[in-house]
């Protein structure tokens, strides 16, 4: 086998090495993994933003019945300043104060009320998504579970092929492997195309364009070029 018939069975088994992982990745069981993995990601989202919000509700609630207690307070002193009072002139002047402390606990209660609501809201919220993520966690494992069989059964092949290439890696053309690896990497395939002859007598590449006089010097003294358009390797027997 010449350096050239040896990079393309090389690259004849890469092609098939290819389309084996290219099926794979087309499988329907990989888009409905990405599907429920979204959807997980997505209820794990509003659980945590609903877990965190009523985390805030609850340290309001302690700051509201701080509060509370201050003003509990206060309200005990009032009484006892009214009940001291010795004037009905300085019990009216207190009245106010008391009326309006008394009016503020009320306020309290509405606030402590209203958070509790909402914290139990937000619970549901994050019990409901608790739920979605088992579901979709479940879903997820099933398909896993499934496309792992499938991947299982392209083993075999894909052991086969990767073995050969690395055997025929032993025997190849150093230079035409390192300028195999580097324009696959590149995202060039296929790497090496084997040049067009037209009827003039003309070398062309794959790709459809003429070599310049440049290549096709090269192509004549060294059998191999790169083609300008599309950078692949053009050869010659
Ligand atoms: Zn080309």
């Amino acid at each position: 086998m010449t350096n050239f018939e040896q990079i393309i069975e090389y690259q004849k088994l890469d092609t098939e090495l290819r389309r084996l992982n290219n099926e794979l990745n087309k499988h329907p069981d990989k888009k409905k993994m990405d599907i429920a993995r979204n959807d997980f990601n997505a209820a794990k989202e509003i659980f945590d933003k609903s877990l965190s919000e009523s985390e805030v509700h609850a340290k309001e609630i302690e700051q509201v019945y701080s509060e509370f207690e201050a003003n509990e307070k206060e309200i005990a002193e009032l009484e006892k300043a009214f009940n001291a009072a010795a004037t009905d002139e300085e019990k009216a002047a207190l009245l106010p104060k008391m009326e309006q402390a008394k009016s503020r606990l009320d306020s309290y209660k509405n606030k402590v009320n209203n958070k509790i609501e909402a914290i139990k809201r937000l619970l549901g919220t994050c019990a409901q998504e608790q739920n979605k993520k088992k579901t979709v966690k479940a879903e997820y494992d099933k398909i896993n579970a499934r496309l792992k069989t499938v991947k299982d059964s392209f083993m075999p092949k894909r052991n086969e092929l990767k073995d050969k290439m690395t055997e025929l890696e032993k025997t190849l053309d150093k230079n035409l492997l390192e300028i195999y690896s580097k324009a696959r990497k590149d995202g060039i395939f296929p790497v090496f195309v084997k040049a067009t002859v037209t009827d003039g007598g003309d070398y062309g590449c794959l790709c459809g364009m003429q070599l310049s006089q440049t290549n096709k010097t090269k192509l004549k003294n060294e059998k191999m070029c790169q083609c300008d358009a599309c950078r692949r390797i053009v050869y010659t027997d």
